[in-house]
């Protein structure tokens, strides 16, 4: 039976392929009784899985070891000790008990026990012990893998010459960190129940430039494995088993986004230079270092916007050391040559929980301990980044950001870590070079007190993100929420151009980093604001470009006035 689901339209394009549904958390574990006389059976499955999955590990650190590469070795020893959890006495004579004595199904037990034993670990005094629960949680999820049969959500790239049917992604909920893992994979499209236009999940699968759907509600429960499905990025729509002659259509619609991009390709060289003559700025948002290449592969000019915290994200609980970090921001500077490269302090917490599948547990997540609220309550987990960052910039030009400022006091606090980081490095003899400071605009108050804010910074960048979310109120992950989530209200778009004012007046830098730099609709009205510099995903560079182009500022600047001005925006926007 064909039908329809609606959700958020997140990124570009069509994507045709049949689904595979992917439990993403524990939630998703069935939970029955079992008639005594199939407890044998069960445990048979429990040591089944258990026989898969240490077979599965043994195979990883062979591999590791035929590699010989020195940095493998800690690798190592973590999959050491995950096989010596999976053989632990104390878990399998629990599951044992929940099997025979309690009568729960496999799957039961196991995270029955888990949930058990997670609580002992974090008991543990050893700051060492204590994190080896992520390594159970990360064994036991699995054995429930290979026990639902489906096989790790990762899938590796085919084999060369194979050919494979394309596959698209259900879930109900993805992880940013998870998102990045399938850059390698072989997915041609995202779907997941839950989550907004500008969640970390959407944001991520717009990076990867693969059609994807998210707040799709319960797609999850109604896609069945192998249904055929088209993923409609433009609009957000998600068609299950269409008939041929809308697959016929669709099939169209994804011929034809190939030839624009091929169009929008050979404008790739072509400076970002209005028709009156303003030379505009095109910066790329990377997650990673070697997000670089996409973005000089479609003539960014620098980064605008890294996002640090994915460096920080699903290492269960055990965060990226100085020389770690170094590295990581030393290649993007080196990726760039000699561009600069704006490095964003570690933005975690709200939807960007540092490890897999755990939301922060705050009521209020999105107003809780998050980015430098967090960092400050960290200092020496702060400082080292901060002193990985200045190192780095021996290599290049580096923009310091920090995100989610608003107190003057916090403002005070970022300049002595910053001068305290650069004393450690003196203190050491360590090499370093200069950095600017910039702040992001993403707090309602800072926006307001933008005049005060800017005397602090060398620059500033928009984060238009949060500063919908929290200017209006809506959780951007909440799709329930998400019909509210307007980047044309008029009260965000006053503090966005008031932003972009108080910066000229005073001849300092502000760009845009948020998704509305990246939404070809908005060009011409941020252009008209004034604002000359934007940083988006590379995905979007060609054809915000492409606006640029055939944009007239002299022309838009009444006109950007009069759409502030007016309680519509989007009628005149649509004109
Ligand atoms: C923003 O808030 O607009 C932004 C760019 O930061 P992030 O999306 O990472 O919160
Ligand atoms: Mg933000």
């Amino acid at each position: 039976m064909t039908f329809t689901l609606h959700g958020q339209a997140v990124s570009r394009g069509v994507a045709i392929g049949r689904a595979v549904l992917v439990a993403s958390s524990r939630l998703d574990v069935a939970h029955y009784f079992i008639a005594p006389d199939q407890a044998d059976a069960e445990l048979a499955r429990l040591r089944q899985a258990r026989d898969a999955v240490a077979e599965e590990i043994a195979r990883l650190r062979e591999g590791l070891a035929h590699d010989g590469v020195e940095a493998h070795t800690e690798l190592a020893a973590l999959l050491e000790v995950h096989l010596m959890l999976l053989q632990d006495e104390h878990l399998q004579d629990g599951v044992k008990h929940w099997v025979t004595e309690r009568h729960y199904n496999a799957e039961w037990a196991l995270t029955a026990q888990l949930e058990l034993v997670a609580k002992q670990f974090d008991e543990m005094a050893d700051p060492y012990l204590r994190e080896r629960k992520a390594d159970l949680e990360q064994v036991v999820e699995r054995m429930l893998r290979v026990m639902r049969g489906v096989a790790s959500p990762v899938a590796a790239a085919p084999a060369p010459g194979v050919e494979v049917q394309p596959l698209v992604l259900v879930a109900h909920d993805l992880a940013p960190a998870d998102m990045l893992q399938f850059k390698q994979s072989v997915f041609a499209g995202f779907v997941t129940d839950v989550g907004g236009k500008t969640s970390h999940t959407a944001i991520v699968a717009r990076s990867l430039d693969i059609p994807a759907v998210v707040g799709a509600r319960n797609a999850s429960q109604l896609v069945r494995q192998d249904d055929w499905v088209i993923v409609d990025g433009d609009a957000g729509v998600l068609i299950v088993n269409p008939t041929p002659m809308v697959l016929a259509e669709y099939g169209y619609k994804q011929r034809q986004g190939v030839i624009e991009r091929e169009r929008l390709a050979r404008i790739k060289n072509t400076p970002a230079v209005t028709l009156d003559g303003e030379r505009i700025e095109l910066l790329a948002n990377i997650e990673q270092p070697e997000d670089t290449l996409p973005a000089l592969s479609v003539g960014a000019v620098g980064v605008g916007l890294f996002r640090t915290e994915f460096l920080f994200m699903g290492r269960g609980g055990k965060l990226p050391d100085e020389e770690e970090q170094y590295d990581a921001y030393r290649r993007a500077v080196e990726g760039m040559h000699g561009l600069p490269v704006t490095i964003r302090t570690v933005d975690v917490g709200a939807d960007k929980p540092l490890d897999h599948h755990r939301r922060d547990e705050h009521l209020n997540p999105a107003l809780g301990l998050r980015a430098i609220r967090w960092s400050l309550a960290e200092p020496a987990m702060f400082l080292t980044q901060l002193r990985a960052i200045l190192r780095a910039a021996a290599h290049g030009k580096i923009n310091i950001l920090i995100p989610m400022l608003a107190h003057l006091g916090e403002i005070r606090q970022v300049q002595v870590m910053l001068a305290k980081a650069r004393e450690q490095l003196d203190r050491r003899g360590a090499v370093y070079g200069p950095v600017r400071l910039g702040a992001m605009i993403e707090v309602p108050a800072a926006a307001l007190a933008v005049r005060l804010f800017v005397r602090h910074f060398d620059y500033l960048s928009i984060g238009t993100n949060d500063l919908i979310q929290y200017a209006l109120a809506i959780d951007r992950v909440d799709e329930s929420v998400a019909h509210l989530y307007d980047p044309l209200h008029p009260a965000v778009l006053r503090m966005v151009a008031d932003t972009i004012t108080a910066c000229r007046e005073v001849g300092k830098p502000v760009s845009v980093c948020g998704e509305m730099a990246g939404d070809v609709s908005m060009t011409r009205l941020l252009l008209g604001l004034g604002l000359r510099s934007f940083s988006m995903h590379p995905t979007q560079i060609l054809a915000v470009k492409q606006q640029v182009l055939r944009s007239d500022t002299r022309k838009l600047r009444a006109w950007a006035q009069e759409v502030i001005a007016s309680d519509e925006p989007a009628l005149l926007l649509a004109d």
